[in-house]
């Protein structure tokens, strides 16, 4: 007798344990229950209209990887136009390998490709600037650098191309990682601007993120099961962050208790809300008096750590 699982909805054998929902899924209502939920979350928060012309900021991974994969099925519901770039921080033997992938997809997809480098934009690559803070040595790790310098990069060039979205393969995984991360920084400033619907600046080019529901397990399941390649080494300085230790005791709960993640980030998305309507909390950035680029305080992070290599 047969004895693998089956499917919660229909009862052919299951692939794979959605334990949150508590229900099992064969191949078939598993990409429909994933795909339900991206187009629902896209059309809830209104992430993209006609006429938009969307960039998806791919890197090769996964996340990046099904973001333009969905968003480009969704063309001929929606017309939009849709693009790919892709930031080359410059970290040897895993961004370049990354960046065979984007190309891969981008040709498979028919969709315009553009790549632009950290040492193009700021003049070092990302393990010339991990060298030069070890040499000064420098408080703040890599992705400290990678994050503030990548996401710099990615609206110069958005905003060269006249994209009105930027689309991101932030998955649920990370948007929880990043609500708790800002809690422990005592940084509700980022945490109030992680979903702002207003423009916060007219240089800045507004953020999508149609995975932001989804749970990073099923992402990969889904690039899986449908064949879609994509990079899966982890990134060399990966362990370095702090965000690697809120993934482990995030990962932990999850598996102790499931569908903690998910009910921490409605949660922490209500708080938002709530905020934002009863503080009537806005954010306008200003420039940066010395790069003119978008920015909360009058000297930009993005100077302010090129300040730092500089020595
Ligand atoms: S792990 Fe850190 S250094 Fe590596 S790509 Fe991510 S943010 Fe950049
Ligand atoms: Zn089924
Ligand atoms: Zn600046």
């Amino acid at each position: 007798m047969d004895k693998s699982p089956k499917c919660s909805r229909c009862g052919k054998k299951a692939i794979i344990d959605i334990r949150y929902r508590e229900e099992k899924l064969c191949r078939r209502c598993f990409l429909k229950f994933f795909e339900k939920r991206v187009h629902r979350n896209i059309e809830k928060n209104k992430m993209i209209k006609p006429g938009d012309r969307v960039a998806v900021a791919l890197s090769g991974g996964k996340d990046s990887t099904l973001t333009l994969y969905i968003l480009k099925e969704m063309l001929n519901k929606v017309k939009c136009e849709l693009f790919a770039v892709t930031v080359d921080e410059g970290i040897k033997g895993y961004r370049d390998k990354a960046i065979e992938f984007a190309k891969r997809n981008t040709k498979e997809l028919d969709l315009t490709h553009i790549i632009v480098s950290f040492k193009e934009i700021f003049g070092y690559t990302l393990n010339e600037i991990v060298e030069k803070n070890k040499v000064l040595r420098g408080a703040r790790g890599p992705c400290t650098f990678c994050g503030v310098f990548r996401r710099r990069a990615l609206n110069i060039l958005s905003r060269e191309l006249k994209a009105s979205k930027v689309a991101t393969g932030h998955n649920l995984d990370d948007e929880s990682q990043t609500y708790l991360m800002n809690f422990f920084r005592g940084d509700i400033e980022s945490s109030l601007k992680m979903n702002c619907d207003e423009s916060i600046s007219e240089l800045f080019v507004k953020r999508i993120k149609p995975l932001s529901t989804t749970p990073e397990r099923e992402i990969a399941a889904y690039a899986l099961v449908k064949g879609i390649p994509f990079h899966m080494d982890e990134c060399p300085y990966a362990q370095e962050g702090m965000r690697n230790v809120v993934r482990v005791h995030m990962n932990k709960i999850e598996s102790t208790f499931a569908g903690s993640r998910e009910n921490f980030y409605y949660f922490m998305n209500e708080i938002i809300k709530h905020l934002k309507t009863k503080e009537k909390m806005k954010f306008k950035l200003s420039s940066c008096i010395l790069c003119g680029e978008p920015s909360s305080k009058e000297i930009c992070k993005v100077c302010e750590l090129l300040k730092i290599i500089r020595g």
